[in-house]
């Protein structure tokens, strides 16, 4: 196993859990594994067909992906092929003589191909080493990207009894892992469940205040790394698109309504470095398997939280620190909640609601993020602190805020809790607006308490005396805040108050030292032997017409900037860089350090 591991691709240990998969499929037994995205699940499946006599049948969902699953496979030194509509009846011909020839290691195949009676007939003829179903929740009606293809997988056990069945998925509800199993006919599985912390991922959440401009600010401070904003609209995707371009910023748009053809090719363009950013609603999904995502920017609030973790999981998945940024404002909220109250099921309506509810607090509370996930995912995070999200890196402090909030809920209850926010922010600051004057609101015992502090100071307070349910809000269209009974406790009585707060510094410098927090975990790399590096690793995949994170990932490229490799044992040692790759490229990347070195 180490050999195959070594050989073809390149690394030195397995990660978490692969090792046990694999020696459970060699030994004949079906594997049920849930794994986080960037766990590195294809390795699992692909390296026993190097071990076992026959073909490993790959399921796969999505016919864009499949070049690129195969174009890495092969470059890793496996004889793989795929068979899906996009095939001229030449091509599909031409794969299966080489089913029938035994000599393909990885044949990966649409889901509606095993519907078909012939395809049965022709796998039933050939050696065949395993059946693996990637993204396995798509079997599951529970799941959030259910295929109707997907079942007629559960005829595969019955057909081949002494085939082992390895399916993998990266969601964590238990209600889709056990339908999983159960559709598929796993017969007592090896079942195996990763931790779903991503160690690489910096969290954050911002304010959310003029988005446009602080996401082209992110953007600059992060020039030419490859991100994906994401939208709530089709329009605001490409409306934020267009002013990236218009700011000098390689993006382009993605969403449902753009034509198939401007799709495949937008993404296409990202996924080969040739734009930086893709501004994306959620229907920008499953078909990245681009391993060098630097950012995930949420300009919007999304709906739920296993969205959020599904979206920012596309972040990082070489293992390099990237960042995961949000951009909050409670206004976001209303609106999702606006839409929530036209569903006309009751369960799902409260369900969504509940949902809701939770994003909201993961993006007001001043809690570690990675806590607040991971908690949500049913998985007790033990670390007091976790050292790479926004909280735990101290942009926040513990503050009492007792004072504050009671100025803020005598406005409340001084107002008879009939008004929203920014009316009673208004009493607070002692704004005298024509409103305040007509309810006779500056009659109000706290009018103007709270005006040694600027509305942005209030507001947080608001937020996050609702966090801690001692403020509610009620209704949809015109939200009035109410005291609730530990509110009014809180109010007359002599408790404290106490809030993780922003400390009053500038944004500035929240993010210069949360970033090198993030990156102190991590060794620093050669910035300008990288650009030269990616440029080699550029021309490589043009030559060849495959993504460059095909023949290098980032992580990998790093090494050699923090090594300088200039002999092929050298480059060897090198994790991501096996024997196959050494042949095709050990020498371009060679001659590029040692020109750099040279010149130094
Ligand atoms: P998943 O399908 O689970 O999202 P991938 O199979 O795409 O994950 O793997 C994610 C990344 O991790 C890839 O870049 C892969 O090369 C890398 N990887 C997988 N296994 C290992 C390992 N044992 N050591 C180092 N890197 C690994
Ligand atoms: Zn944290």
């Amino acid at each position: 196993m180490l050999n195959v591991l070594r050989e073809h691709f390149g690394f030195h240990g397995f990660r978490e859990n692969q090792e046990e998969i694999i020696n459970n499929i060699l030994e004949k037994r079906d594997v049920f594994a849930v794994m986080p995205t960037g766990g590195g699940k294809s390795l699992c499946y692909q390296l026993p067909s190097k071990l076992l006599k026959g073909t490993v049948v790959v399921i796969s969902p999505l016919i864009s992906l499949m070049k690129d699953q195969v174009d890495a496979a092969m470059e890793n030194g496996f004889s793989a092929a795929y068979l899906n509509s996009s095939l001229s009846v030449d091509e599909v011909f031409s794969i299966y003589r080489r089913i029938h020839a035994h000599t393909l290691d990885l044949l990966y195949i649409a889901p509606e191909r095993l519907a078909m009676a012939h395809f049965f007939e022709t796998l039933k003829a050939v050696p065949i080493a395993l059946f693996a179903v990637d993204e396995a929740h798509c079997i599951s009606e529970w799941g959030h990207d259910f295929r109707p293809d997907y079942l007629s997988l559960s005829t595969i056990a019955g057909n081949f009894k002494a085939i082992p069945i390895a399916a993998f998925t990266a969601t964590a509800t238990a209600q889709v892992q056990e339908d999983i199993i159960r559709k598929l006919g796993l017969r007592s599985p090896y079942v195996v469940r990763a931790s779903f912390d991503r160690k690489n991922l910096f969290y954050r959440v911002e304010k959310k205040i003029d988005v446009e401009k602080q996401v082209l600010k992110f953007i600059g401070e992060h020039a030419g790394a490859p991100g994906i904003v994401y939208r709530a609209t089709r329009d605001s995707s490409v409306t934020l698109s267009n002013f990236l371009s218009k700011n000098g910023v390689r993006a382009l748009p993605y969403h449902a309504g753009l034509s198939a053809l401007e799709r495949t090719r937008n993404q296409n363009a990202f996924s080969k470095d040739e734009a930086d950013v893709i501004v994306a609603t959620i229907a920008f999904g499953m078909g990245i398997d681009k391993s060098n995502v630097r950012f995930v920017i949420h300009a919007d609030l999304p709906k739920n939280i296993e969205g959020y973790y599904q979206e920012t999981g596309r972040a990082g998945r070489d293992g390099e620190p990237s960042e995961c940024v949000l951009y909050y404002a409670p206004g976001d909220a209303y609106k999702i909640r606006y839409f929530i109250n036209q569903i006309e099921g009751e369960q799902e309506r409260l369900t969504s609601e509940a949902k809701l509810t939770k994003i909201v607090r993961y993006a007001s509370v001043n809690v570690c993020r990675r806590r607040q996930l991971l908690d949500y995912l049913g998985e007790q995070y033990k670390a007091k602190n976790c050292g790479t999200c926004d909280v735990c890196v101290g942009s926040y402090e513990l503050r009492d805020i007792t004072e504050d909030a009671q100025i803020v809920m005598a406005a409340v209850s001084g107002t008879g809790q009939r008004f929203g926010r920014l009316h009673v922010i208004d009493v607070v600051l002692g704004k005298a607006t024509k409103r305040v004057i007509e309810l006779q609101h500056n009659n109000v015992k706290t009018f103007g308490a709270g005006k040694h502090k600027g509305k942005d100071y209030w507001r947080a307070i608001f937020d996050e005396l609702i966090v801690q349910e001692l403020l509610i809000t009620e209704g949809d269209k015109y939200p009035v805040i109410k005291l609730t009974k530990p509110g009014a406790a809180a109010l007359f009585g002599k408790q404290t108050v106490m809030a993780n707060m922003r400390p009053e510094i500038k944004t500035e410098v929240i993010k210069r030292v949360s970033r090198t927090e993030a990156g102190s975990q991590f060794e620093a790399y050669d910035q300008a032997l990288f650009e030269r590096l990616r440029a080699v690793r550029r021309r490589l995949a043009d030559e060849q017409d495959v993504a460059p994170f095909i023949v290098f990932s980032d992580r990998t490229l790093h090494e050699m900037c923090r090594h300088y490799p200039t002999t092929t044992d050298e480059l060897q040692n090198i994790a991501g860089v096996g024997q196959y790759k050494t042949d095709r490229y050990g020498d371009d990347f060679i001659k590029e350090i040692k020109a750099y070195l040279d010149n130094k």
